[in-house]
């Protein structure tokens, strides 16, 4: 129906359960037809048949919105059309929260006490599964969905497309912190306090609100949160290193600062995601953390990234006729030399010499890692990433070797040498780079047809 172009959604898609007197009396917030705009009806109203149950009037009413004629609209119509939106969205997005939780209490009164536990956690599987939610989606629902129930207040403010589930938890855990007596004249802060604001700016007003009100109720909540840390890391099918986690108080704050150390915006050229530039930091730090004597030995011997690799497979890429397979002695992870490229440049080699039955027979060292003198000779001319526009610090950086690598018998002397942080040794060593070293001047070319300068730091 095209007349439906104008149509406002949320004087249709009212799907809050029948409300009070008082309610009614006035407008909910942000139901209002903005000024300048006339609420429009329907062209035609649906059979009464449609409207015999609250499902078919929903799906209707979906219809009509689906059979808008987005093209025709113009940029500021589509963009109220979008507006319009969020309130019913938020309004079913409650009112599931609420239905799920109703549906867990039940299965968990019917359940007997020691199977109570498997009945809510299939429940939630059940309805993640429903819903196309992940089972964290799912969890937060549910407990928004109770957290409502429990306090009447806010949960009118959940129904009517006022708050999002998170705002709800928050809610709930600061409430959950203090005296029931308090809780009244609390949740009314905390509703004015939510409005305007999202859910994590909230949860951070609302918890300096819960110091200000009660400082020993904000500490006790807090110690019992600290239960909830965890990191957990796994090894994926395909080679990779999976981890998530979540951190609360200091430990929160002490990742964050460090996180943030690290993580360095793009220099021109480069052009990465923001979850890319955090990975890249991540690696930068975790780098550095094996870099410093702070990490514990074992066995006398500081934590390092251990490869075996062949000697011909090693000759092989020294002469520089192709990819070595190589791999990384903690996981067992097969790699190319190539992949290590940066690592190679500056390292300890351990040549262990196996008998037939691959035993080791005899362990000698060959070091080729980079000499205290060129270290401060680079320290002082670098001073840090010779990137153009990157502004790593020397403690991040790799020797990187020159115009001539160490697989070609590259002297290490600082006119075949500059300091690189992790990623930009990885870019010049993978890319079409050419260094040159003049003087106290480093400088990087593009080999291929661009030939495009770049000029090192201002000293
Ligand atoms: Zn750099």
């Amino acid at each position: 129906m095209s007349e439906s172009a104008t149509y406002d959604a949320a004087t249709y898609v009212d799907l809050a359960p029948a409300r009070s007197g008082r309610e009614a009396a006035t407008p909910r917030r942000g139901s209002r037809t903005p000024p300048g705009r006339q609420a429009p009806r329907l062209a035609a109203e649906p059979s009464p048949s449609e409207w015999s149950g609250p499902r078919s009037r929903l799906a209707v009413a979906i219809d009509d919105l689906a059979a808008i004629d987005v093209d025709a609209l113009s940029d500021a119509e589509l963009r109220q059309h979008l507006a319009d939106l969020r309130q019913p969205l938020a309004r079913l997005t409650a009112l599931r929260a609420s239905w799920s939780a109703s549906l867990e209490s039940r299965a968990i009164a019917g359940a007997p006490p020691q199977q109570r536990g498997s009945a809510q956690r299939d429940g939630r599987l059940a309805f993640a599964d429903e819903h196309q939610l992940t089972p964290s989606e799912a969890k937060r629902a549910v407990e928004a969905g109770k957290a409502a129930r429990q306090h009447p207040e806010t949960g009118q403010a959940f129904l009517a497309g006022d708050l999002s589930p998170e705002h709800v938890r928050v809610i709930d855990e600061v409430l959950g912190a203090v005296d029931a007596e308090h809780r009244d004249l609390l949740e009314q802060q905390l509703l004015d306090l939510a409005r305007g604001r999202n859910a994590v700016q909230f949860g951070r007003d609302a918890r300096a609100l819960l110091v200000s009100f009660s400082p020993e109720d904000a500490a006790d909540a807090g110690k019992r949160k600290l239960a909830r840390r965890r990191v957990r890391a796994t090894d994926t099918a395909d080679g990779g290193f999976a981890f998530s986690g979540l951190l609360y108080g200091t430990a929160a704050e002490t990742a964050r600062i460090a996180l943030d150390a690290f993580t360095r915006p793009d220099v021109a050229g480069e052009h990465r995601t923001p979850d890319q530039r955090a990975a890249d930091g991540f690696e930068q730090l975790c780098a550095a953390a094996l870099r410093t004597d702070a990490a514990p030995s074992q066995h006398g011997a500081r934590p390092q990234v251990l490869v075996v690799m062949d000697a011909e497979q090693l000759a092989h890429h020294e002469q520089d006729a192709g990819t070595g397979a190589a791999h990384f002695v903690r996981s067992g992870q097969p790699v190319t030399t190539t992949e290590l490229g940066p690592l190679l440049d500056d390292c300890h080699l351990v040549r262990v010499v196996l008998d037939a039955e691959r035993t080791p027979i005899e362990v000698s060292e060959a070091v080729r890692t980079v000499p205290t003198g060129l270290w401060r000779a680079l320290l002082v001319r670098d001073g840090g990433c010779t990137w153009p526009g990157c502004d790593a610090p020397a403690a991040w950086c790799d020797v990187a070797h020159g115009h001539t690598s160490f697989a070609r018998n590259g002297r290490l002397a600082p006119d075949n040498a500059a300091l690189l942080c992790r990623r930009h040794h990885r870019r010049f060593d993978s890319g079409p780079w050419r260094i040159e070293v003049r003087g106290d001047r480093v400088s990087y070319q593009r080999t291929d047809s661009t030939e495009r300068e770049v000029r090192n730091r201002s000293p």
